[in-house]
């Protein structure tokens, strides 16, 4: 089999990857759906790619896993890698998951970071008011995600909340120490979510980026009693290109709350200080940004090797991206936790896609399918009305 083209159209927002071969087989992958910029980025790979046998899924790889880099520019390498895996799928007629090594579980569970409603304000309140509406969500999530600190509007909406200086605007700008106000609004906050959540259901906090170690200690000592599941990206993540696995060390080795980083890694190259130096206790590799399924699950083999939990981050990854998600879930061995449930967005998307279950998401799992390759596929017919003027001929 030979990959005869590479096309990409920006769906929604999501850039879509499909490779086509001369088999009548073709494979897709998917980006976040905040970065529709990248469709130039993944056409930058078509020539490296074309005449090379898919089914090679790691020789392919080869070529063009040098060419990337962390959030955002992972994420055409790892695009490409998801497609390169349908395809094989598809070829040999079995689930990526057999591919991978088989089903370590037949269900994977997630944790809602996808399913939102309207934040109200950001005193303790309508953070439980809030916690309230996603609890009681159909899906039954059995872990829920919240963004606080840096990883909220509390540096702007809460006075006197940090020393720094206060920026506005996208990608999580602040950094800086916090006050004690600051501090004790955070603690306040969470408290708040435990009182609606109980032991029932658990509860991770995105944090950041942008804590100083001082404070990150402080925070993570003062949540102690409340046994949160992990506290994410207090001093790197998202769009920080580098790891500071010394950083993240000090802070991990002063507290008993799990601490968590990793979504922004691109390859297992740059997760091994963090894992090797026991910097976390839990990694969140997201498989739309470390280079692909086969990536993610290498790093998360490591880290089991060193006593490191990992929870796949994936809000934004789209419903071929949840595909994904399930596929490489299913694999992971025991330190696997729940991937980051993402959701079709605009609603639409549930009409372009064909192979999920219906509901998706019951009482916190997802029930892995068998169907070849990836198992959701984009129906031509319906998307067509979706496609952008440059992007008519991406079915051709
Ligand atoms: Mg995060």
């Amino acid at each position: 089999m030979k990959i005869t083209d590479l096309k990409c159209a920006v769906i929604g927002s999501n850039p879509i990857v499909r490779i086509v071969t001369d088999e009548g087989i073709d494979g897709y992958g998917e980006i976040e759906a905040s970065k529709p910029y990248l469709k130039p980025h993944v056409l930058f790979y078509k020539d490296l790619l074309l005449g090379e046998d898919p089914t090679n899924v790691e020789r392919v790889m080869l070529k063009i896993r040098r060419l990337g880099s962390f959030k955002p520019w992972g994420s055409a390498v790892s695009a490409i890698e998801m497609a390169l895996w349908d395809i094989a799928g598809k070829a040999a007629g079995v689930p990526v998951y057999k591919l991978l090594g088989g089903k370590v579980r037949d269900r994977v569970r997630v944790y809602n970071g996808g399913v939102r409603f309207e934040m109200q304000g950001y005193s303790p309140k309508d953070y439980a008011e809030n916690m309230r509406k996603m609890k009681e969500a159909p899906e039954g999530f059995t872990i829920i995600k919240q963004g606080i600190g840096f990883h909220s509007a509390m540096p702007h909406q809460v006075p006197d909340f940090t020393y720094g200086e206060v920026n506005t605007g996208k990608f999580h700008p602040n950094r800086g120490p916090l006050t004690e106000r600051g501090l004790k609004h955070i603690i306040s906050c969470v408290e708040a979510m435990k009182e609606v959540l109980g032991d029932e259901v658990g509860l991770a906090l995105d944090c950041g980026p942008g804590f100083m170690v001082p404070d990150a200690i402080r925070l993570a000592k003062a949540l102690e009693p409340l046994n949160v599941m992990w506290l994410e990206d207090m001093i790197t993540g998202d769009y920080v290109p580098y790891v500071l696995a010394d950083v993240y060390r000090e802070v991990t080795r002063s507290t008993s709350t799990p601490i968590h980083t990793g979504e922004q890694i691109y390859l297992r190259q740059n997760f091994k200080d963090l894992i090797e130096r026991h910097a976390v206790n839990v990694i969140g590799p997201d498989p739309c940004d470390i280079g692909g399924i086969a990536e993610l699950k290498w790093v998360a083999e490591y880290a089991d090797l060193h006593g490191i939990l990992i929870a796949p981050h994936g809000v934004l990854d789209g419903l071929l991206g949840l595909a994904a998600l399930v596929q490489v879930s299913a694999t992971l061995p025991q330190n696997y936790i729940a991937f980051e449930y993402p959701v079709g967005r605009p609603q639409w998307w549930y009409e372009i896609v064909e192979g999920l279950p219906n509901p998706i998401v019951k009482d916190g799992f997802i029930e892995v399918w068998d169907k070849p390759g990836m198992g959701v596929n984009l129906i031509p017919e319906a998307a067509q009305k979706y496609l952008r003027e440059e992007d008519q001929d991406f079915f051709d």
